[in-house]
């Protein structure tokens, strides 16, 4: 029999999880769990872990980057919710072979990223593992009451829309298994080995509560999108000539024989937002948008009735078949 898929395997060990219970706002299904908290705001609550040989190589980053990393995809699921991140716990496996030294660089990244969002250790567990070195790390924040951005909230009609670019730490794995560490490479690698979780981003579009959802980047715009799509019983057309890129990014792409778009659409960890608006609100939305220059949103497509659909429209104007381009399992 096949495997399950790691989201049929999430879906089949919560079935019996609430969504909903005395004071549980959000359970299991979204990037944090959002618990009512007193003073007129919610907490959110989201743990990710990575795993040495699954999710990091020692040959390719030091224990320092590792460690800013550990924290930042865990910052990116609270950035997903418009929240601020406050407290966090870190659980670290080690195995005999690993010197003291070793953690100590990875808790320097991990303080390093923590300082520059003002949040604070308040626990964790340290055991030994047989041969690997694993990272869990959970963080807390919090959200004024009842702002958090959900996956499930997405209309039909609704403009969707995109911060940064896509595809490029995706491109950065592939410099990376390939040896490819010349300067061309080095951007694409620094965004897989360094990736920045949109925070400030999160929040600000919060703010404006002109979203009706929110995910953030981190299996890839095509399985993210599907998983807001999932969530709130719609489907998607995106427009793949609107998603911002630069020159290098395609021409690397075909230098290590990638197809570009491919990577744009499934590459995972980009750590970037993608989130819906309001039909109505859109004219509102960009001006918005025109008004603040810290960062790149962009709007790349519609929600639509049919749950079914989950188009991607090409540079060209054409539709792109997503099953000859190898991404059947994204059909629904
Ligand atoms: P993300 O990519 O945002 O971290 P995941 O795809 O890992 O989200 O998880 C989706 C949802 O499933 C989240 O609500 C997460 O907390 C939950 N989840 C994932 N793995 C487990 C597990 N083993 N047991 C219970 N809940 C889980
Ligand atoms: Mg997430």
């Amino acid at each position: 029999m096949k495997p399950l898929s790691e989201f049929d395997l999430i879906a089949q060990l919560t079935a019996d999880a609430p969504s909903k219970a005395k004071d549980l706002m959000q359970g299991v299904g979204d990037d944090c769990a959002i618990i009512a908290g007193p003073y007129g705001f919610d907490w959110l609550i989201t743990t990710d872990a990575l795993v040495e040989g699954v999710h990091f190589r020692r040959e390719w980053t030091d224990f320092e980057t590792l460690g800013r990393k550990a924290l930042a995809v865990n910052l990116s699921d609270i950035a997903a919710m418009g929240g601020r991140p406050r407290f966090y716990l870190v659980s670290i496996g080690l195995p005999p072979c690993d010197s003291d030294a070793t953690v100590s660089a990875l808790y320097d990244g991990i303080r390093a990223q923590a300082a520059e969002y003002d949040i604070f250790l308040i626990g964790g567990d340290t055991v030994s593992s047989s041969s690997e070195i694993f990272i869990s790390i959970t963080v807390l924040g919090d959200v004024p009451r009842g702002h958090a951005i959900l996956r499930s909230g997405a209309k039909p009609g609704d403009a969707i829309y995109v911060t940064g670019q896509l595809g490029f730490s995706a491109l950065g794995l592939i410099c990376l298994d390939g040896g490819k560490r010349n300067d061309d490479a080095k951007p694409f690698i620094l965004r897989h080995l360094s990736p920045i979780a949109r925070i400030k981003e999160g929040i600000w579009i919060a703010k404006t509560c002109i979203a009706t959802s929110m995910i953030d980047v981190s299996d890839g715009l095509l399985a993210d999108l599907g998983h807001i799509a999932d969530e709130s019983g719609v489907g998607f057309e995106i427009d793949v000539g609107r998603v911002p890129t630069v020159p290098r990014f395609a021409e690397l792409s075909r230098e290590l024989k990638q197809d570009p778009i491919v990577l744009m659409l499934s590459g995972g960890e980009d750590y970037e937002l993608a989130f819906t608006v309001d039909v109505q609100k859109v004219a509102q939305f960009e001006q918005l948008i025109q008004n603040q220059d810290i960062y790149t949103i962009s709007r790349i497509g519609s929600v639509v009735g049919d749950i079914a659909t989950r188009n991607v429209i090409g540079a060209d104007g054409n539709l792109i078949d997503i099953k000859t381009k190898g991404f059947d399992h994204f059909a629904r």
